[in-house]
Protein backbone atom coordinates (compact mmCIF):
# COMPACT_ATOMS: atom_id res chain seq x y z
CA UNK A 1 0.00 0.00 0.00
CA UNK A 2 2.42 2.90 0.70
CA UNK A 3 5.51 1.18 -1.58
CA UNK A 4 7.58 3.68 -2.33
CA UNK A 5 6.85 6.31 0.35
CA UNK A 6 9.32 7.17 2.52
CA UNK A 7 8.07 7.75 6.68
CA UNK A 8 9.83 9.27 9.68
CA UNK A 9 8.36 8.44 13.00
CA UNK A 10 10.07 10.45 15.86
CA UNK A 11 10.30 8.65 19.21
CA UNK A 12 10.36 4.88 17.19
CA UNK A 13 12.95 3.09 19.57
CA UNK A 14 10.35 2.09 21.50
CA UNK A 15 6.22 1.76 22.13
CA UNK A 16 3.99 3.23 19.54
CA UNK A 17 6.29 4.59 17.48
CA UNK A 18 8.09 1.83 16.94
CA UNK A 19 5.19 -0.02 16.19
CA UNK A 20 4.14 2.43 13.56
CA UNK A 21 7.66 1.96 12.22
CA UNK A 22 7.15 -1.99 11.98
CA UNK A 23 3.53 -1.34 10.47
CA UNK A 24 4.66 1.22 7.55
CA UNK A 25 7.60 -1.39 6.77
CA UNK A 26 5.47 -3.67 6.57
CA UNK A 27 3.00 -1.48 4.13
CA UNK A 28 6.51 -1.20 2.02
CA UNK A 29 7.31 2.38 2.97
CA UNK A 30 11.04 2.94 4.11
CA UNK A 31 11.59 4.47 7.30
CA UNK A 32 13.81 6.78 9.09
CA UNK A 33 14.04 5.59 13.07
CA UNK A 34 14.53 8.16 15.73
CA UNK A 35 14.85 8.16 19.45
CA UNK A 36 17.23 7.06 22.38
CA UNK A 37 18.32 3.79 23.32
CA UNK A 38 21.49 1.53 23.55
CA UNK A 39 23.16 1.59 20.33
CA UNK A 40 23.14 -1.91 19.78
CA UNK A 41 19.55 -2.49 20.47
CA UNK A 42 18.51 0.36 17.79
CA UNK A 43 21.02 -1.83 15.16
CA UNK A 44 19.19 -4.48 16.13
CA UNK A 45 15.86 -3.44 15.47
CA UNK A 46 16.63 -1.63 12.74
CA UNK A 47 18.05 -4.48 10.69
CA UNK A 48 15.20 -6.87 11.87
CA UNK A 49 12.82 -4.51 10.32
CA UNK A 50 14.59 -3.53 7.53
CA UNK A 51 15.07 -7.49 7.10
CA UNK A 52 11.93 -9.25 7.29
CA UNK A 53 10.22 -6.63 4.93
CA UNK A 54 12.39 -5.95 2.52
CA UNK A 55 12.61 -2.31 3.16
CA UNK A 56 15.40 0.54 3.84
CA UNK A 57 15.18 1.31 7.48
CA UNK A 58 17.46 4.04 8.51
CA UNK A 59 18.12 5.87 11.94
CA UNK A 60 19.06 9.38 13.29
CA UNK A 61 19.37 9.93 17.06
CA UNK A 62 18.30 13.91 16.77
CA UNK A 63 16.97 15.00 20.45
CA UNK A 64 13.80 16.17 18.55
CA UNK A 65 13.65 18.91 21.93
CA UNK A 66 16.26 20.73 20.00
CA UNK A 67 14.86 22.62 16.42
CA UNK A 68 18.31 21.92 14.78
CA UNK A 69 18.28 18.50 15.46
CA UNK A 70 14.82 18.07 14.33
CA UNK A 71 15.85 19.75 11.67
CA UNK A 72 18.89 17.42 10.89
CA UNK A 73 16.37 14.19 11.31
CA UNK A 74 14.10 15.70 8.33
CA UNK A 75 17.44 16.72 5.93
CA UNK A 76 18.74 13.10 6.76
CA UNK A 77 15.51 11.37 5.77
CA UNK A 78 15.49 13.80 2.77
CA UNK A 79 19.01 12.54 1.63
CA UNK A 80 18.81 9.11 2.59
CA UNK A 81 15.43 7.68 1.80
CA UNK A 82 14.95 10.61 -0.76
CA UNK A 83 12.09 12.51 0.66
CA UNK A 84 9.59 12.56 3.58
CA UNK A 85 6.43 11.78 2.78
CA UNK A 86 4.91 10.36 5.78
CA UNK A 87 5.72 12.26 9.09
CA UNK A 88 4.62 10.82 12.37
CA UNK A 89 5.49 12.94 15.57
CA UNK A 90 5.21 10.35 18.02
CA UNK A 91 8.22 11.42 20.44
CA UNK A 92 6.88 12.27 24.25
CA UNK A 93 7.62 11.93 27.76
CA UNK A 94 5.82 12.46 30.63
CA UNK A 95 5.95 13.96 34.26
CA UNK A 96 3.39 13.65 36.88
CA UNK A 97 3.48 16.49 39.97
CA UNK A 98 0.56 19.65 41.22
CA UNK A 99 1.45 22.29 39.12
CA UNK A 100 2.49 24.24 42.07
CA UNK A 101 5.25 22.07 42.07
CA UNK A 102 5.55 21.42 38.96
CA UNK A 103 10.26 21.60 38.12
CA UNK A 104 10.14 24.19 35.30
CA UNK A 105 12.96 22.21 33.59
CA UNK A 106 10.18 19.25 33.65
CA UNK A 107 7.56 21.44 31.73
CA UNK A 108 9.72 23.17 29.34
CA UNK A 109 11.43 19.55 28.09
CA UNK A 110 7.61 18.21 27.75
CA UNK A 111 6.58 21.60 25.67
CA UNK A 112 9.80 21.05 23.56
CA UNK A 113 9.61 17.52 23.16
CA UNK A 114 6.13 17.12 22.10
CA UNK A 115 4.75 20.17 21.23
CA UNK A 116 7.83 22.75 19.93
CA UNK A 117 8.79 19.02 18.12
CA UNK A 118 5.84 18.74 16.24
CA UNK A 119 6.14 22.38 15.03
CA UNK A 120 9.43 21.99 14.00
CA UNK A 121 9.25 19.05 12.22
CA UNK A 122 6.14 20.06 9.54
CA UNK A 123 7.68 22.90 8.93
CA UNK A 124 10.88 21.56 7.52
CA UNK A 125 9.00 18.36 6.29
CA UNK A 126 6.20 20.19 4.71
CA UNK A 127 7.83 21.70 1.77
CA UNK A 128 8.85 18.59 -0.14
CA UNK A 129 5.49 17.02 0.71
CA UNK A 130 3.55 20.69 -1.07
CA UNK A 131 6.12 19.61 -4.07
CA UNK A 132 5.33 16.07 -4.62
CA UNK A 133 1.11 17.15 -3.79
CA UNK A 134 1.32 14.17 -1.10
CA UNK A 135 1.75 13.37 2.41
CA UNK A 136 0.64 12.13 5.60
CA UNK A 137 0.93 13.97 8.95
CA UNK A 138 0.46 12.01 11.95
CA UNK A 139 0.56 13.73 15.34
CA UNK A 140 0.35 11.03 17.91
CA UNK A 141 -1.36 12.88 20.54
CA UNK A 142 -3.57 11.56 23.44
CA UNK A 143 -7.14 11.25 25.16
CA UNK A 144 -5.58 13.98 27.20
CA UNK A 145 -4.95 16.85 24.05
CA UNK A 146 -9.06 16.29 24.64
CA UNK A 147 -9.23 16.01 28.21
CA UNK A 148 -7.64 16.65 30.89
CA UNK A 149 -6.49 14.75 34.22
CA UNK A 150 -5.13 16.35 37.69
CA UNK A 151 -1.31 16.72 37.95
CA UNK A 152 -0.44 16.14 34.02
CA UNK A 153 -0.47 19.98 33.14
CA UNK A 154 2.69 19.91 31.16
CA UNK A 155 1.73 16.89 29.54
CA UNK A 156 -1.99 18.06 28.66
CA UNK A 157 -1.24 21.80 27.56
CA UNK A 158 1.40 20.32 24.94
CA UNK A 159 -0.92 18.06 24.30
CA UNK A 160 -3.79 20.27 23.26
CA UNK A 161 -1.02 22.48 21.70
CA UNK A 162 -0.84 19.60 19.21
CA UNK A 163 -4.50 19.43 18.22
CA UNK A 164 -4.55 23.10 17.57
CA UNK A 165 -0.99 22.33 15.63
CA UNK A 166 -3.01 19.54 13.68
CA UNK A 167 -6.09 21.53 12.94
CA UNK A 168 -3.82 24.54 11.62
CA UNK A 169 -2.14 22.83 9.36
CA UNK A 170 -5.02 20.78 7.60
CA UNK A 171 -6.29 23.85 6.58
CA UNK A 172 -3.26 25.16 4.97
CA UNK A 173 -2.97 22.37 3.09
CA UNK A 174 -6.76 21.71 2.65
CA UNK A 175 -6.35 22.01 -1.16
CA UNK A 176 -3.32 19.90 -1.30
CA UNK A 177 -3.11 16.35 -1.36
CA UNK A 178 -1.58 16.43 2.22
CA UNK A 179 -3.23 15.43 5.40
CA UNK A 180 -2.76 16.23 8.89
CA UNK A 181 -4.42 14.68 11.60
CA UNK A 182 -3.85 13.67 15.41
CA UNK A 183 -4.28 10.17 16.95
CA UNK A 184 -5.50 9.91 20.22
CA UNK A 185 -5.05 7.28 22.61
CA UNK A 186 -6.07 6.03 25.83
CA UNK A 187 -3.70 4.41 27.94
CA UNK A 188 -1.30 1.72 25.98
CA UNK A 189 1.00 -0.47 27.75
CA UNK A 190 3.93 0.71 27.07
CA UNK A 191 7.29 1.82 28.95
CA UNK A 192 6.19 5.38 29.77
CA UNK A 193 3.07 4.19 31.00
CA UNK A 194 4.68 1.33 33.15
CA UNK A 195 7.19 3.84 34.73
CA UNK A 196 3.75 5.61 36.01
CA UNK A 197 2.31 2.05 37.15
CA UNK A 198 5.68 1.80 39.05
CA UNK A 199 5.73 5.42 40.41
CA UNK A 200 1.85 4.99 41.44
CA UNK A 201 3.16 1.71 43.41
CA UNK A 202 5.48 3.24 45.09
CA UNK A 203 3.49 6.36 46.11
CA UNK A 204 0.14 4.31 47.11
CA UNK A 205 2.26 1.37 48.29
CA UNK A 206 -0.27 -0.50 46.48
CA UNK A 207 0.70 -3.74 43.87
CA UNK A 208 0.68 -2.95 39.96
CA UNK A 209 -2.84 -5.11 39.26
CA UNK A 210 -4.43 -2.71 41.72
CA UNK A 211 -2.62 0.24 40.41
CA UNK A 212 -3.76 -0.38 36.87
CA UNK A 213 -7.12 -1.19 37.55
CA UNK A 214 -8.12 1.64 40.15
CA UNK A 215 -5.82 4.14 39.14
CA UNK A 216 -4.52 3.94 35.46
CA UNK A 217 -7.82 2.18 33.86
CA UNK A 218 -10.32 4.24 36.07
CA UNK A 219 -11.01 7.10 33.11
CA UNK A 220 -10.85 3.60 30.76
CA UNK A 221 -14.08 2.29 30.39
CA UNK A 222 -13.20 -1.12 28.31
CA UNK A 223 -10.68 -1.57 31.35
CA UNK A 224 -8.23 -2.68 28.83
CA UNK A 225 -5.19 -1.24 27.81
CA UNK A 226 -5.30 -0.34 24.43
CA UNK A 227 -2.75 -2.06 21.99
CA UNK A 228 0.25 -1.04 19.58
CA UNK A 229 -0.83 -2.66 17.05
CA UNK A 230 -4.31 -0.98 17.15
CA UNK A 231 -2.95 2.62 16.70
CA UNK A 232 -0.68 1.61 14.33
CA UNK A 233 -3.37 -0.34 12.21
CA UNK A 234 -5.13 3.34 12.80
CA UNK A 235 -2.09 5.32 11.44
CA UNK A 236 -1.46 2.66 8.38
CA UNK A 237 -5.46 3.64 7.38
CA UNK A 238 -4.60 7.26 7.43
CA UNK A 239 -2.07 6.50 5.26
CA UNK A 240 -4.52 5.00 2.82
CA UNK A 241 -5.79 6.69 0.18
CA UNK A 242 -9.29 6.04 1.80
CA UNK A 243 -8.75 8.43 4.35
CA UNK A 244 -7.84 10.73 1.86
CA UNK A 245 -10.98 13.14 3.25
CA UNK A 246 -9.74 12.92 6.82
CA UNK A 247 -7.80 15.87 7.62
CA UNK A 248 -7.68 17.85 10.62
CA UNK A 249 -10.26 15.58 12.83
CA UNK A 250 -8.54 14.39 16.37
CA UNK A 251 -9.47 10.54 16.37
CA UNK A 252 -9.98 9.17 19.65
CA UNK A 253 -8.61 5.49 19.99
CA UNK A 254 -9.15 5.41 24.07
CA UNK A 255 -11.72 2.85 24.92
CA UNK A 256 -14.48 5.11 25.40
CA UNK A 257 -12.34 7.88 27.93
CA UNK A 258 -13.46 10.94 25.89
CA UNK A 259 -17.01 9.44 25.66
CA UNK A 260 -18.10 10.56 28.94
P1 LIG B 1 7.75 5.33 25.01
O1 LIG B 1 8.38 5.88 26.25
O2 LIG B 1 7.60 3.85 24.85
O3 LIG B 1 8.46 5.90 23.72
C1 LIG B 1 8.84 7.25 23.62
C2 LIG B 1 9.83 7.39 22.49
O4 LIG B 1 10.20 8.78 22.42
C3 LIG B 1 11.12 6.59 22.71
O5 LIG B 1 11.56 6.08 21.48
C4 LIG B 1 12.09 7.66 23.22
O6 LIG B 1 13.45 7.35 22.98
C5 LIG B 1 11.62 8.84 22.40
N1 LIG B 1 12.06 10.14 22.93
C6 LIG B 1 11.89 10.66 24.16
N2 LIG B 1 12.48 11.86 24.26
C7 LIG B 1 13.03 12.10 23.04
C8 LIG B 1 13.78 13.18 22.50
N3 LIG B 1 14.10 14.25 23.23
N4 LIG B 1 14.21 13.09 21.22
C9 LIG B 1 13.92 11.99 20.48
N5 LIG B 1 13.21 10.94 20.92
C10 LIG B 1 12.77 11.01 22.20
O7 LIG B 1 6.31 6.04 24.96
P2 LIG B 1 4.95 5.69 24.21
O8 LIG B 1 3.96 5.36 25.23
O9 LIG B 1 5.16 4.79 23.05
O10 LIG B 1 4.56 7.15 23.68
C11 LIG B 1 4.64 7.56 22.34
C12 LIG B 1 3.72 8.73 22.11
O11 LIG B 1 2.37 8.32 22.37
C13 LIG B 1 3.99 9.90 23.07
O12 LIG B 1 3.82 11.12 22.39
C14 LIG B 1 2.91 9.74 24.13
O13 LIG B 1 2.60 10.93 24.74
C15 LIG B 1 1.77 9.21 23.28
N6 LIG B 1 0.74 8.49 24.03
C16 LIG B 1 1.05 7.41 24.78
C17 LIG B 1 0.04 6.77 25.49
C18 LIG B 1 0.29 5.56 26.34
O14 LIG B 1 -0.62 5.19 27.11
N7 LIG B 1 1.44 4.91 26.25
C19 LIG B 1 -1.28 7.24 25.42
C20 LIG B 1 -1.55 8.35 24.63
C21 LIG B 1 -0.52 8.97 23.94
Amino acid sequence: MLKNKNAVVTGSTSGIGLGIARALAQQGAHVMLNGFSDAAEIEKIRAEIADQHGVTVSYHGADVSKADEVAALIAAAEAELGSVDILVNNAGIQHVAPVDEFPDEKWTAIQNIILNSSYHAIKVALPGMKTRNWGRIINLVSAHGLVASPFKSAYVTAKHGQIGLTKTVALEVAETGITCNAICPGYVRTPLVEGQIEAQSKAHNLPHDKVIRDVILAAQPTKRFVEIEEVAALAMYLCSDAAKSITGASIPIDGGWTAR
